[in-house]
């Protein structure tokens, strides 16, 4: 498929056949072809399981095999990795992909991503990407007021919660100083795991117990503060979660916001799962973001996004600068403008994650997704109703933030991974288990709009039947 003409070139300097010499009739072919077969993957989805895994054995016969020192055929090559490779995925796409958190994207991100994606987006430098640096800017600015988030805050965009996560109390850290870092158990686990990896000492972090609620009560806190103070260490940072990935809790954060303040602590708000909800008119009860020093918001679990791609922001102006600047002499031509994202995060090289964000934002607005996250929440609360109906069913936690947990009556724990893990394996719905302070619940997660109250009531019902099973074979 060659059409550059390397006839000029000198001898030995000629331009190889076979690659970046593109015929545009063949990829405009091949990209169609993309194009289908992503649509086919959108409006079939409904007809096919919400994951799908293959034996290791099997996908390596199929993807596999010795170093490929000639090539193959594209055409094979793309049906592969549609038909085996990306189908044996867990469909986060899915109407009825429950378990952990889906990632329902929408079209307007999937071609924002592909046009960036083909057009070598890069957002490092001013110099390197002034116009991907411009719509990090901008989509940062209006996520930031949409949410009610202070004033002056700066962002980046990152690869998802954890980095995000990471990256805020890095910030943090260099900004207060080191001592003692407060979570709690309903905390994500990413977060101490990031915690403990950029150096914190494992006796400086603390992980407070939640109520009954599985939320962060400010009291807690405070006799924490108050024993470490007496122990004469030195508290910093607390990180309070808007939307727990367990139970949907949000945590007391205007009360904890209230106590940081007190003491002087840095305030970190974890909403990678639940802080699109404050993006609705009401906030879904998320209040006192703007108290936040720093905020962080996952667009590929709840913003309709392809993965990946997460919001970090940070209330201190030059905090992310301070903590991150980097002036090598061989990027000095490549700075100046109003930011160099490369100083904003550890990421030097990084793509425009903003592309898919800025086209979801200006094609939609704020009002369609606002509906779209609401009728999230309202099919939790659907999913909450059924359970509560059914007689052998006890509701666990109610629904909150799109998730609701419930338990099957006199079924052991096993029994409870066993039955959702037999209605994933038959493929109609993905459902799995979590604990709650040490007890085995069924958590549903309804974020993707597409989903129907019969995908719901059917999935209900199911889990149902599987847990009653299992509870006369306990
Ligand atoms: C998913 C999640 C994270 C981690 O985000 P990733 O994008 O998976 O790295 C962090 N915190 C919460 C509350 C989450 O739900």
């Amino acid at each position: 498929m060659s059409t550059v003409s390397d006839a000029q070139e000198p001898r030995g300097l000629e331009i190889p056949s076979g690659i970046l010499d593109v015929d545009p009739e063949e990829l405009r072919r091949l990209g169609h072809w993309v194009v289908d077969r992503t649509i086919e993957h959108i409006t079939t989805l409904n007809d096919r399981p919400a994951i799908s895994v293959m034996d290791y054995v099997d996908l390596d016969t199929a993807l596999g095999g010795p170093l490929p020192i000639d090539g193959a055929p594209i055409d094979e090559g793309l049906t592969l990795l549609a038909d085996v490779a990306l189908e044996n995925q867990q469909h986060g796409d899915h109407p009825r992909y429950f378990a952990r958190v889906p990632g329902p994207s929408s079209y307007a991100a999937i071609l924002g991503e592909w046009l960036a994606t083909g057009m070598q987006g890069i957002a490092s430098s001013w110099g390197g990407g002034s116009g991907t640096a411009t719509i990090e800017l901008v989509v940062l600015e209006w996520l930031r007021e949409a949410l009610g988030l202070a004033q002056g805050s700066e962002g980046v965009l990152l690869s998802g919660g954890s980095m995000a996560n990471t990256t805020a109390l890095i910030t943090a850290r260099a900004h207060v100083g080191d001592g003692v870092i407060y979570l709690s158990d309903q905390t994500h686990s990413s977060i101490k795991r990031g915690i403990l990896a950029m150096g914190q000492h494992p006796d400086l972090v603390r992980v407070l117990p939640t109520g009954d609620d599985f939320r962060l009560a400010p009291e807690t806190l405070r006799a924490a503060l108050v024993a470490d103070l007496t122990a004469g260490l030195v508290p910093r940072i607390v990180v309070a979660t808007a939307g727990t990935t367990n139970t949907g809790a949000i945590d007391d954060l205007p009360g904890i916001a209230g106590v940081c303040r007190e003491f002087g602590l840095w305030f970190h708000v974890d909403g990678a799962y639940g802080g699109p909800a404050a993006l609705v008119e009401d906030r879904n009860g998320i209040y006192g973001l703007e108290l936040a020093d720093s905020f962080v918001l996952d667009p590929h679990k709840w913003l309709f996004q392809p993965y990946d791609v997460a919001c970090l922001f940070v209330a201190v102006p030059g905090a992310l600068y301070k903590t991150f600047a980097m002036h090598p002499e061989y990027l000095a031509d490549a700075q100046g403008g109003p930011v160099d994202f490369h100083n904003r995060s550890l990421e030097l090289t990084r793509r425009s994650r903003a592309a898919k964000l800025w086209l979801t934002l200006r094609t939609y607005g704020v009002r369609t997704l606002a509906d779209a996250i609401q009728r999230g929440i309202a099919l939790a609360e659907y999913a909450e109703s059924e359970v509560a109906n059914h007689p052998s069913l006890e509701l666990v936690t109610p629904a909150q933030l799109g998730v609701v947990t419930f338990a099957g009556l006199g079924v052991s724990p096993e029994g409870h991974s066993r039955a959702t893990a037999a209605l994933t394996a038959n493929g109609f719905a993905a459902v799995t288990c979590t604990q709650l302070h040490g007890r085995t619940v069924v958590r549903l997660c309804t974020i993707n709009p597409r989903t129907s109250t019969t995908d719901i009531s059917q999935t209900v019902s199911d889990i149902a039947d599987a847990l009653s099973t299992e509870a006369l074979n306990p």
